[in-house]
């Protein structure tokens, strides 16, 4: 890195590229941004930074993204509680109810299996998704991984912990292009995915 930069830009440069999508040039960008900033946005940004990690955490029942003990779906009396939707991440909460398409509840499972990196069914909230399952009134369950290896490793496995209940399990359809994480299928690609769900 360039040693003009006094030290302590040279400092935040390093802290900006290691985030991700950040390259050196764009770090540089920020940090420049930042020098020009007003000190009343560069407290707000902390302050915003701040807030975020003392204050989002994981939803108890459905391990969506929540800044209270029951996330915004869980909390919602107008949803339709027979239905649960598994996905990998909040990342895929946020595709399906962007879709508009889905009304029930929600699944986050915090990963998805992946046995080369070690990451078997226990480092999942799988054991969790069962419990519900057995507890709550539940007569469809859509699997909604992504269309990745993992993704798919993930939806059979799921499919088979779930056959001894009485339910339907379902997969959103393809149609979500193959290798494609949920998050980058448009709308409408989704909206029918799901209706096409088998
Ligand atoms: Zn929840």
């Amino acid at each position: 890195m360039n040693t003009a930069f006094p030290s302590v830009m040279r400092r935040l440069i390093e802290e900006f590229c290691r985030m991700p999508g950040i390259g050196p040039r764009s770090a540089q960008r920020l940090t420049f941004h930042i020098l020009r900033s007003s000190p009343g946005d560069v407290e707000r940004l902390l302050r915003s930074i701040r807030d975020v990690k003392d204050n989002v955490r994981s939803c108890r029942v459905c391990n969506n993204l929540s800044e209270k003990e029951l996330c915004r779906v869980c909390s919602d009396s107008a949803r339709d509680k027979s239905k649960i939707c598994v996905v990998e991440g909040p990342n895929g909460v946020i595709s399906m109810e962007k879709s508009g398409v889905y009304h029930g509840l929600y699944h986050v499972l915090l990963g998805e299996l992946s046995p080369m990196d070690g990451i078997g069914p226990d480092e999942l909230k799988i054991k969790e998704l069962l419990d519900r399952v057995r507890e709550e009134e539940i007569k469809e369950v859509i699997i909604a991984t992504n269309f990745t290896t993992e993704g798919e490793t993930t939806a059979l496995y799921v499919h088979e912990v779930l056959k001894p209940f009485k339910l339907k399990v379902t997969r959103l359809a393809h149609g979500v292009p193959v290798g494609a994480s949920l998050e980058y299928a448009d709308m409408a690609t989704l909206q029918r995915a799901f209706e096409e769900r088998r």
